[in-house]
């Protein structure tokens, strides 16, 4: 729905920036003046750029004040600068980077905003409660899914303080090598997912028998804090008895109503402590959010990743744990990162997983330019370094504390680099297993992600798919472009929004509809 009446209006990200994006919703006919009396020579589509000077043969296109491109021919002043007008540079080497050279000042510390949380044993905080049964194996997802089914209808209405029950379905556990030294990766994505803070500590586990990702390996002894002695009441000190499993090969079952009625005998167990847990007022410190982006435009850097960055901002300054990820969204702005780590150990672990990064994508002969998708470019976005600069600001500006390599469960406060691929769904996969309690999700293009796990908080980044996705879209960020709303204002609005859902006193779009994606294990490792 294109606006009629509104003056023609662009956005520019730097004073140095000699592009800028149309504003105006359905975009801009030739003939079309601006404000400072620049005039379109052509029409330019809504969030694509517009040259705000002639740019020659070869000149630097700049937006966020970065060479986004270099241009290829003579572009005039007014017209539309789209990627098959530029050649993209190339990726900074990883050598002689600025190292900790940025000292943000020290923001004042947020005190007295809460939430209500469910603390567990092991000191996180959840936002839900859920029984989460975890999977060794993908061959039981059947047996499980049925299961889950017949908890759901005879067994949860019992337990009204138990939000839902999720199996952690996957696609691992078999048929894969297991001892590669990259397998690691996807275990302890499924350990630390199954310890995420929303299921309490209550793991039960649904084994086949003869997988390669036997139970003590996926849990082995001292994972799980044991707060239930009767786990460990009569079986002495057997790691396999220590943990809840039901293995669908044991002897002991005959038929498959014999594995479903011991499924649910074990969690009706798990129901029970579960059902006795209540939630405490807790200090907004305990938020742990993990975001990233979806579905991206060119509005993405301009309105909701900015208001989420200051969002960011707001959760340091509250003492919360705060990660971003998406390693080939932020590899075009490796400098911005290294010179914002906290210290020389934070700097080199972060280029350590851009290095990793980039031999993995070089075994599949591409680069990070195999990230942007044919939406990104029909919302303005020409490459991937341009996508890069518009992603990053999700981190705000606070000092980066702290690097994660994929799977790892994070140990810290503060603003932490997650390193994950850009995925949606094996993003969100990875952050899940950090132990995020909320998931924040930027989109223009327009996605209807959601998790069981935990709530995914969605912040469009233009007005007009918040109107369109009214009842999927949780925040309208595109009101910033619009000019009712700041960067500030939004981002104020997510971090209360954020307490509120935690608090479960409201919900998210995602979680009113179920919309549930699945869970992705990233793999880098062979299959057999
Ligand atoms: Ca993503």
């Amino acid at each position: 729905m294109a606006s009629t009446n509104v003056a023609p209006l662009f956005i520019r990200m730097h004073d140095a920036d000699n592009v800028a994006i149309v504003a105006n919703d359905g975009g801009l006919a030739a003939g079309a003046v601006f404000a400072g009396g620049l005039t379109l020579v052509e029409r330019v589509p809504q969030g694509h750029k517009v040259a705000l000077v002639d740019l020659p043969k070869g000149a630097a296109v700049l937006r966020y004040n970065v060479p986004i491109g270099y241009a290829l021919k003579d572009i005039a002043a007014g017209s539309w600068v789209h990627e098959r007008l530029l050649e993209m540079p190339d990726a900074r080497t990883l050598d002689a980077l600025p190292i900790a050279t940025v000292r943000p000042p020290p923001q004042p510390a947020l005190e007295g905003y809460t939430f209500e949380g469910y603390r567990n044993p092991d000191g996180s905080v959840g936002s839900r409660n859920i029984l989460a049964i975890t999977t060794t194996v993908q061959c039981v997802a059947g047996v499980v899914e049925f299961a889950v089914k017949r908890i759901k209808a005879e067994l949860l209405p019992r337990f009204p303080n138990v939000d839902d029950v999720v199996g952690l379905e996957h696609t691992y556990g078999c048929g894969v090598a297991i001892d590669a030294p990259d397998a690691i990766i996807p275990i302890r994505t499924l350990r630390n997912i199954s310890l995420n803070p929303n299921f309490g500590g209550e793991v039960m586990v649904v084994s086949l028998g003869c997988e390669k990702l036997q139970p003590e390996r996926l849990l082995p002894p001292g994972t799980i804090q044991i707060v239930d002695e009767r786990n460990v009441a009569d079986v002495g000190t057997s790691a396999e008895a220590a943990l809840d499993v039901v293995c669908l090969q044991s002897e002991n079952h005959i038929g498959f109503m014999s594995m479903i009625d011991s499924v649910m005998d074990m969690a009706l167990q798990h129901l029970e402590r579960l059902n006795a847990r209540r939630r405490e007022t807790v200090p907004a410190s305990e938020l742990v959010v993990g975001v990233q982006c979806g579905g991206s435009d060119a509005f993405s850097g301009v309105t909701a990743n900015p208001a989420v960055g200051f969002a960011t901002d707001l959760l340091v300054r509250a003492g919360a744990t705060v990660m971003f990820s998406e390693t080939t969204e932020v590899r075009d702005g490796i400098d911005q990162l290294t010179s914002r780590a906290s210290s020389p150990e934070v700097a080199a672990a972060m280029i350590r997983e851009m290095a990793w990064y980039d031999a993995y994508l070089q075994k599949g002969r591409v680069d990070r330019s195999a990230n942007t998708t044919p939406g990104n470019k029909k919302g303005g976005l020409s490459n991937i370094v341009e996508k890069a600069m518009g992603s990053i600001v999700k981190s705000g500006s606070s000092p980066i504390s702290g690097v994660l390599s994929p799977g790892e469960k994070v140990k810290q406060k503060g603003l932490i680099y997650a390193a994950t691929p850009a995925s949606d769904f094996i993003c969100g996969t990875l952050q899940l297993a950090a132990g995020i309690n909320i998931h924040v999700f930027t989109t223009g293009r327009g996605t209807p992600y959601g998790l069981a796990e935990v709530p995914v908080i969605k912040v469009a980044t233009r007005t007009d798919l918040a109107r369109r996705w009214h009842d999927l879209m949780d925040i309208n960020a595109g009101r910033i472009a619009d000019g009712d709303a700041t960067i500030e204002d939004v981002g104020w609005e997510l971090f209360q929004f954020m307490l509120d859902v935690a608090s479960g006193r409201k919900k998210t779009w995602a979680e009113h509809w179920k919309l549930h994606n699945a869970l992705v294990l990233f793999n880098p490792a062979p299959i057999t």
